[in-house]
């Protein structure tokens, strides 16, 4: 240590610095706050951590944090790093949202084509039975001139017949 190496008078009850001192590195922890951000938990008489391991000041001095977000359907309450991991979750979970919305408006588009192209298809199917109920008249149409046609063969043979046996008759 630069200290021992030095020739500064220290008086020994002066504590050693650093040995207990908070991590110094990384960011401020909301107890450390210029105006300290009161524990929520604390405030509410539910904190479960002491003074030195809890992030936030475990005494009033203005402001309290706010309630504990709330993420996901269990509702797990998180808060200082957890928070800004579950922030992080967050990110990740609306971009995976994001990502599945792009791909259901895909499947919408196909979804959409196969509409238009089922559309298309029933109004050809509609089309071939418009001609096959043409057809089919058509050939009822011809069936009932047939018929006309049998009944009017079937009266002249009749009629023939008559003539024949009325010749018949006179030749005898
Ligand atoms: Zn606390």
């Amino acid at each position: 240590m630069a200290d021992l190496a030095s020739h500064h008078y220290r008086p020994p009850h002066q504590p050693l610095s650093g040995s207990r001192s908070p991590p110094s590195k990384g960011p401020k922890l909301p107890k450390n706050f210029s105006t300290p951000l009161t524990c929520y938990y604390w405030y509410n008489g539910t904190c479960s951590k002491d003074a030195a391991e809890c992030i936030y000041a475990h005494h009033y001095a203005g402001l309290v944090a706010e309630p504990p977000v709330k993420i996901g359907s269990a509702g797990v309450g998180v808060a200082g790093p957890d928070a800004a991991k579950a922030v992080g979750d967050a990110l990740e979970l609306r971009k995976a949202l994001h990502e599945k919305e792009q791909k259901l408006r895909e499947r919408e588009d196909v979804v959409k084509k196969r509409e238009e192209r089922v559309k298309e298809v029933a109004g050809e199917l509609k089309e071939w039975e418009r001609r096959i109920n043409k057809d089919s008249d058509r050939v009822r149409k011809r069936e009932d001139d047939f018929l006309d046609r049998e009944t009017d063969l079937f009266e002249r043979e009749r009629d023939l017949r008559g003539r024949e046996r009325e010749f018949e008759r006179r030749m005898r």
